[in-house]
C-alpha cells in the first residue's frame, strides 16, 4: 500500500463524530482534522490562512462565511466542532503562566537596546519601531533576520524568518556582512530567510496567508515574521480623508492577523512605521510635531512601539514609547556594517 492511501485509511480510522480529531503540535494547539470527507472544507479555511482549530476559534463567523464555498451552516458545524475540542477559553493564571515561559526574546545584536525591551524582540507580541527616514528602521530589521537565527538565552535555540518588504529595501547582502559580524555560514543564515515583496497593501494581506501556512507547515522552525514597513502601502492605496475609514478597517484586519500568527505559532512580529507631521501639534505645546501614521488601530494593536532618532553619526536612540511591562526609558546604540552593535563611548 502507498503511504499516502495509508495516510487516508488511517485519517478515516481516527475519524469522530465531531468531524474533528485531536493531534498535538509543537505548542500544543491543535492541528485541523485530516479527514478525506472534510478534506475540501480544510483545503478552503488553509487557502486563508487557518491551519488550525485555535485558528478557527480566533476567527468570526462572519469572516468565515466569507471564505469561498463555505455555507453558513457549514460554517456553524466547524465553529461547533472546533469548539468541542477547546476549552471555554478560561484557564488558571499559573496555566497561563506556563505557556507565557515559551516566550522568547530576540537580541537585536546591542545589549543596551535589548535591555530597554526586556531581553530584545518578544514571541507571541508585535513590535514596532518607528521614526523619521535613516533612523535604522531597516537595519534593525536586517540584523534581526540573523540574530533570529542564533541560539541565545533561556534556551532559545534561534529559526528561520519571514520578511516581508514593501519598500523595496531589503538587501541579502546587508545579511551576509551582519553573519560575517556573528560567525555564521552567510549562505545559510541567507538560505533561513523567506522573502517576499509586497505591491500593495491587499497583496501585503494575501502574502499573511502564506505565512501562517508555511508557520504551520513547518511547527516551530520560524521565529519572527517582519514587516518593513507596515504602513507604506496603505499610505499609497488609500488616500485622503474619504478613504480613510476603509484604510483602518483593512489595517486593522491586518493587524488582527498578525496578532493571532504570533500567538498561534509563537513568533516574534516586528513591523517598521513612518512618521508624519501632526497637524494639531501646532496647537499644543508637544516638543515632537511627528508622529507615527496608522493611528489608534496601530498603536493599540503593538504590544511594545520603540520611537528611534538619530544621534551622532552612526548612534541612534531607542524610546519605549508605549509597553505593558517596560518602563519608558531609552538607549543607545549604533548602526554598523555588522549590523546593530552597543554605541561605543
Ligand atoms: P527609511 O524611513 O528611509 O526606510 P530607515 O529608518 O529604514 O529609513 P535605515 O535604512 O535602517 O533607515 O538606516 C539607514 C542608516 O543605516 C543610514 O544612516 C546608513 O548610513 C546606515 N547604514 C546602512 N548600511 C550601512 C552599512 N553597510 N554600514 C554602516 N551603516 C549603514
Ligand atoms: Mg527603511
Amino acid at each position: 500500500m502507498k503511504a499516502s492511501e495509508d495516510q487516508v485509511v488511517e485519517d478515516a480510522a481516527a475519524y469522530q463524530d465531531d468531524d474533528v480529531r485531536i493531534k498535538p503540535s509543537f505548542c500544543s494547539h491543535v492541528f485541523l482534522p485530516l479527514h478525506p470527507q472534510n478534506m475540501a472544507d480544510i483545503k478552503k479555511l488553509k487557502s486563508v490562512g487557518i491551519c488550525t482549530v485555535k485558528g478557527i476559534q480566533m476567527t468570526t463567523r462572519r469572516a468565515m462565511c466569507n471564505i469561498k464555498g463555505l455555507s453558513e451552516a457549514k460554517v456553524e458545524k466547524i465553529k461547533e466542532a472546533a469548539g468541542k475540542m477547546l476549552t471555554n477559553g478560561f484557564q488558571t493564571a499559573f496555566e497561563y503562566s506556563t505557556k507565557r515561559r515559551q516566550v522568547f526574546h530576540i537580541t537585536t545584536g546591542s545589549l543596551e537596546f535589548d535591555k530597554l525591551l526586556g531581553g530584545g524582540v518578544e514571541s507571541m507580541a508585535i513590535t514596532e519601531a518607528f521614526g523619521e527616514f535613516r533612523t535604522g528602521k531597516t537595519q534593525i530589521s536586517h540584523t534581526l533576520c540573523v540574530t533570529a537565527q542564533l541560539p541565545g538565552e533561556n534556551g532559545y535555540s534561534g529559526g528561520k524568518v519571514i520578511f516581508i518588504d514593501t519598500e523595496n529595501t531589503f538587501r541579502p547582502d546587508r545579511l551576509r556582512d551582519i553573519a560575517e559580524r556573528f560567525n555564521v555560514d552567510q549562505d545559510a543564515v541567507l538560505d533561513n530567510v523567506l522573502y517576499a515583496r509586497a505591491y500593495t497593501s491587499e497583496h501585503q494581506m494575501e502574502l499573511l496567508d502564506f505565512v501562517a501556512a508555511k508557520f504551520h507547515e513547518e511547527g516551530g522552525v520560524f521565529k519572527l515574521l517582519i514587516i518593513d514597513s507596515i504602513m507604506a502601502l496603505f499610505r499609497v492605496d488609500f488616500s485622503g480623508r474619504g478613504e480613510l475609514a476603509e484604510r483602518q478597517q483593512k489595517l486593522a484586519q491586518m493587524l488582527s492577523r498578525l496578532q493571532k500568527i504570533s500567538e498561534e505559532y509563537n513568533v516574534a512580529v516586528f513591523v517598521t512605521n513612518q512618521m508624519t507631521a501632526d497637524p494639531g501639534a501646532g496647537m499644543t505645546f508637544q516638543a515632537d510635531p511627528k508622529k507615527p501614521i496608522g493611528g489608534h488601530i496601530l498603536a493599540h494593536a503593538s504590544t511594545t512601539r520603540i520611537s528611534l532618532r538619530k544621534g551622532r553619526g552612526e548612534m541612534r536612540i531607542a524610546k519605549i514609547f508605549d509597553s505593558p511591562d517596560m518602563p519608558e526609558n531609552e538607549a543607545t546604540f549604533a548602526i554598523t556594517a555588522g549590523g546593530v552593535t552597543d554605541a561605543k563611548e
